[in-house]
């Protein structure tokens, strides 16, 4: 693998791990019938970036991050991309 294809398979794990955090802290909800990532009803995001330190911390981003700034960086970017709905059932609805 080359590495520019090393370092975008590198990005996407981060950018996965990161939505799964933020998930997981219920700032980010994931559509059960689309997949799709979407903010959460909530303006707190801190709860995201505890448990990726936390996370972090324990050792189980190892391998993901390098360092914390990588990894709220990678949080904030999830964050700050998804919707405020799935984007598909918006679409579906505004039909
Ligand atoms: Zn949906």
């Amino acid at each position: 693998m080359s590495g520019i294809k090393r370092l975008m398979a590198l990005q996407e794990e981060q950018r996965g791990v990161a939505e799964q955090i933020a998930i997981e802290a219920g700032v980010l909800k994931r559509c059960q019938f689309h997949g799709d990532v979407y903010e959460f009803d909530t303006l707190d995001k801190t709860p995201a970036y505890k448990l990726g330190n936390y996370k972090f911390t324990n050792g189980k981003l190892k391998g993901v991050f390098d360092d914390r700034t990588e990894m709220t960086d990678a949080i904030k970017a999830a964050i700050e991309n998804a919707g405020m709905v799935c984007g598909w059932c918006a679409k579906f609805e505004a039909e």
